[in-house]
């Protein structure tokens, strides 16, 4: 894998590889010493042109647990702010000599067009209103261990797809908005599962007839069928008009409210990629319920992103399981 800059790019085995490898990574979060040697000597930039909280953290984390060098590169504080273009912002970065620029950018493609420009590889942190591929993986990541331990055969029995064949999940609220829906749709069809989007028709994005998922305005006619529920921010800060007619009327049709809650099927998994609007799109009671996986979402983002930073710059030909195993052995 050069770059990761879209769900579509991923085939079925190449994500049950980053899957299989981030469950390995995930061991190195309970060691007292939190760090592998697979990425010395390396050198990984985040540029952030928005606001973030777990992506750059959790990329930052992963990079130094795999001993990468890691540098944070904001538009607050650098020339950015002085109108330098997106052009010559990575330019200026790769000719630093790094190996892999993490972007998060408000235009959708941004990415996709630095990694045209430069080396380096690249990868999408989130692009406007397109994709957010890892968000997608740690979604996966997370499901899949929710579903396999409901069901600690499933795996075994019909090899990775099985997890999620047969499994419904809802993804509810902005989605016109929303890169994570978009990434979410992508990778979980290639999982094998069915996907119902479920928002106010004015917040449906045009054209999600042609997507390859099911959709409804109508949330409660498919609680009940779920396996889990992806609950999505409402997005305020890209809203230039009334979406909605009061926040209070969004959350009585498309709130995961504590009625609603009781409405789920028991044991189905609850989702929010974050930053949480509590009391709009999710309630206190869904937010803290016990299926809520959402801090899972938040851990599981640092061994998807190890994973996917290892199997970047690591070189996929050796073991991918070489890290972790290497370093236990030490
Ligand atoms: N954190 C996610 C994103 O960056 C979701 C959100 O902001 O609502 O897209």
């Amino acid at each position: 894998m050069r770059h990761l800059l879209s769900a579509a790019d991923l085939s079925l085995s190449e994500i049950t590889e980053i899957l299989d490898l981030a469950e390995e990574m995930s061991t190195v979060q309970d060691r007292p010493v939190k760090k592998l040697p697979a990425l010395r000597g390396r050198t990984v930039v985040n540029l952030f042109f928005e606001d973030s909280t777990r992506t750059r953290s959790s990329f930052e984390i992963a990079g130094k647990w795999l001993s990468a060098d890691v540098i944070n590169v904001s538009a607050k504080g650098s020339s950015m702010s002085k109108g330098e273009s997106l052009r010559d912002t990575v330019l200026t970065v790769a000719a630093m000599g790094v190996d892999a620029l993490v972007i998060r950018h408000h235009a959708s493609g941004a990415p996709w067009q630095a990694s045209h420009w430069i080396d380096a590889h690249v990868l999408n942190a989130g692009d406007g209103t397109h994709e957010h591929p890892t968000q997608a993986l740690l979604d996966a990541f997370t499901l899949r261990r929710h579903f396999r331990s409901a069901d600690p055969s499933s795996a075994e029995r019909n090899g990775q797809a099985s997890d999620f064949t047969g499994k419904t999940i809802a993804i509810v609220g902005d989605l016109t908005h929303s890169r994570v829906a978009r990434s979410n749709v992508l990778l979980l069809q290639t999982l094998g599962a069915e996907v119902v989007l479920v928002a106010p028709p004015t917040l449906m994005p045009s054209g999600v007839d042609s997507w390859p998922a099911a959709n409804t305005t109508d949330f409660d006619e498919v609680l009940g069928a779920c396996d889990a529920v992806m609950m999505l921010r409402v997005q305020r800060e890209r809203m230039s008009g009334g979406y909605f007619p009061s926040a209070r009327e969004y959350t009585i049709g498309y709130g995961l409210t504590r009625a609603r809650l009781g409405a789920l099927r028991p044991g189905a998994a609850i989702c929010h990629p974050g930053p949480m609007n509590r009391g709009l799109e999710i309630s206190a009671d869904a937010a803290d319920a016990a299926n809520s996986l959402i801090l899972d979402q938040v851990a599981a983002g640092v061994s998807i992103r190890m994973s996917v930073l290892y199997q970047i710059l690591g070189g996929a030909e050796e073991s991918v399981a070489s890290p972790v195993r290497e370093a236990a052995v030490r």
